[in-house]
């Protein structure tokens, strides 16, 4: 500051002793402590996110090809409250799960682990029976065969009973909720497999949550008693459900 004021030929030129040129002890540490970070590490790996479930569609009767009537979610349609394991690219598990979905391919044996460690502590209220995922285009085989070796670890059949019946566009180019809802109209269908009683519903991130609240309304139209969203990664702490 007393510099700018001398460039600026100010005569009453004084130091601000609020800065580190004025005070040297301002510094901050450089020391850095690893238990500290270790800390903060595993504080955030049990930062479980809650996905809330939506009880309204964007806008009233707006798809074609699902029976989906009206502005509400009936409450027997809609999903129970998931769980996301961390915020995509977080310190926790967020960097494990880019790193699996973009480098490596895979979703490690140690995301397995932490999901049953989430579920664990989550207990949901009847505890699911079977467990399915949602089909994806880009990376077919990455969300089922993390799915099969989740639903290993649980003790519980993997069922995969979603399939894709009309090709989407991607949601993440989707401008607002409307179009991203209706860009799911008739996208998915359950197949024979599937099973009526309580479901975990396995993706690898949640969005805007149109697509696991699509699915959920599918599966519960279907005949399944509750189902519980799961979700690797959520991309904002602060998604909307309304
Ligand atoms: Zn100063």
């Amino acid at each position: 500051m007393a510099f700018l004021q001398e460039a600026l030929d100010d005569s009453d030129v004084e130091n601000c002793g609020k800065c580190r040129n004025c005070n040297p002890e301002l510094l901050l540490s450089e020391e850095f402590d690893f238990d500290l970070a270790n800390k903060a590490g595993q504080y955030l790996r049990r930062s479980y996110q809650k996905i809330r479930p939506k009880k309204q569609w964007p806008k009233t009767s707006m798809f074609r090809y699902y029976p989906f009537e009206g502005y509400r979610i009936p409450p027997e349609l809609q999903a129970s409250e998931g769980r996301a394991l961390s915020l995509w690219g977080d310190a926790g598990w967020g960097q494990m799960v880019v790193e699996g979905k973009y480098v490596l391919g895979r979703f490690s044996n140690d995301l397995v682990h932490a999901c049953v460690e989430m579920i664990k502590a989550w207990k949901p209220d009847p505890f699911p029976r079977w467990v399915t995922c949602i089909p994806s285009d880009n990376h077919p085989g990455l969300v089922p065969d993390f799915t099969e070796r989740l639903a290993d670890a649980l003790g519980l059949p993997y069922v995969p009973c979603i399939q894709v019946y009309r090709k989407h566009r991607p949601q993440k180019g989707m401008e607002n909720s409307y179009h991203q809802a209706k860009n799911l109209d008739g996208a998915f269908q359950i197949t024979d497999e599937f099973r009526s009683g309580e479901c975990l519903l396995i993706d690898d991130m949640i969005d805007s949550g149109w697509t696991l609240t699509v699915v959920s309304v599918l599966l519960r139209k279907a005949g399944c008693k509750a189902v519980y969203p799961l979700a690797l990664a959520q991309n904002s702490p602060s998604v909307s459900f309304l």
